[in-house]
């Protein structure tokens, strides 16, 4: 009885978020680095719908939009840096503050972080973490109307693309009902099911394609495990603008037979590693071995360090 009316009287999560909401002006919103469809459409749903109620929003990626989702709306304003004189910021999707680059360092702790991954480590002055839904923008939808807020047509285009992205279309074994529940209120909120399909996950450019080739060229199995690599050059001949797989990795874990699946992506000064594993084998703590994180059947780490291929590259 008491320990029911002391939570009666203590104010949950969503009540204090909506009053934060209610009292702020200017809002930041941030994504991770090498944004994926997640981390753009949670962080532009919920600038779409913190707009229509009224507020100034700052959008920020350290390494900009991924040209792939530029049809996004609010797409064009997003920045590289946090601007001065803001008075509320929120990270969305992102599982540790290096997630999000070097764009928060020397800021107060962020006011909110959205996140679902279950690596995750506390690093803001308010968490709202929910490891057991599919992705940060199925959170968004979820929650912004507890949170005063609607989910207008140019949100639910931006929730839609991060809730596809994450689930790869609701094929990943975690996908519950309540998923494609909002897919479909989404729908009816005005988003183009098809056009953001196909955008997300199925429309590819001739570079990314022939990217993909250097990778399949290169597949190797040893046992349980399957891998490939890109390298930087892999890049140069495939004139692939990103710096990230363009999303070989799903292809890789496509093919049946081994547990786990690794793609080592070569960067400037470092490796990107993603794994993804069948049921039953948790991948998320051997990236975070390696200080990265993410989900049991899918994790990635960023590694430092110089390649032979770097150093080669710079001695010529
Ligand atoms: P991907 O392999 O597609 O880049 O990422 C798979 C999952 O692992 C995603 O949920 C992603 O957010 C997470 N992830 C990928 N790279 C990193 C990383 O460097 N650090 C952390 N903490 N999580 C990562
Ligand atoms: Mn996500």
């Amino acid at each position: 009885m008491r320990a029911t009316l002391l939570m009666m009287m203590s104010k949950t999560h969503d009540e204090t978020i909506r009053e934060q909401f209610a009292a702020a002006r200017n809002f930041v919103v941030v994504g991770h680095i090498r944004p994926d469809g997640d981390a753009v459409g949670s962080m532009l749903g919920l600038a779409s719908a913190l707009r229509a109620g009224g507020k100034h929003v700052a959008c920020v990626l350290q390494d900009g939009m991924p040209e792939k989702y530029a049809f996004l709306p609010g797409a064009a304003d997003v920045l590289n840096s946090v601007p001065q004189n803001y008075d509320y910021l929120i990270v969305v999707d992102s599982s540790d503050k290096m997630r999000t680059g070097q764009v928060l360092d020397d800021l107060p702790a962020p006011d909110l972080v959205i996140d679902h991954h279950n690596t995750h480590d506390d690093f803001g002055k308010l968490e709202y973490v929910k490891p057991e839904i599919e992705a940060t923008a199925l959170i968004l939808v979820d929650s912004l109307p507890r949170w005063g807020l609607t989910i207008t047509r140019d949100a639910a285009t931006c929730l839609l693309t991060g809730l596809l992205s994450d689930t790869i279309g609701f094929r990943t074994g975690n996908t519950q009902p309540a998923a494609l529940r909002a897919a479909a209120d989404l729908m009816e909120a005005g988003a183009d099911f098809h056009d953001v399909y196909l955008k997300t996950l199925s429309d590819k450019t001739l570079a990314e394609a022939r990217y993909w080739g250097q990778g399949l060229s290169k597949i190797q199995q040893n046992g349980a495990i399957l891998w490939s690599t890109l390298t930087l050059n892999d890049r140069i001949v495939s004139s692939y603008q990103g710096n990230d797989d363009a999303d070989l990795i799903n292809i890789l874990s496509a093919i049946k037979g081994p547990l786990m699946t690794i793609l080592f992506v070569e960067q400037e000064g470092g490796v990107k590693i993603s794994w993804r594993s069948v049921e039953g084998v948790d991948v998320s703590k051997l990236a975070r071995e390696f200080g990265g994180g993410g989900h049991k059947a899918a994790a990635g780490a960023d590694v430092e360090g110089n390649s032979q291929y770097n150093s080669r590259k710079r001695n010529h």
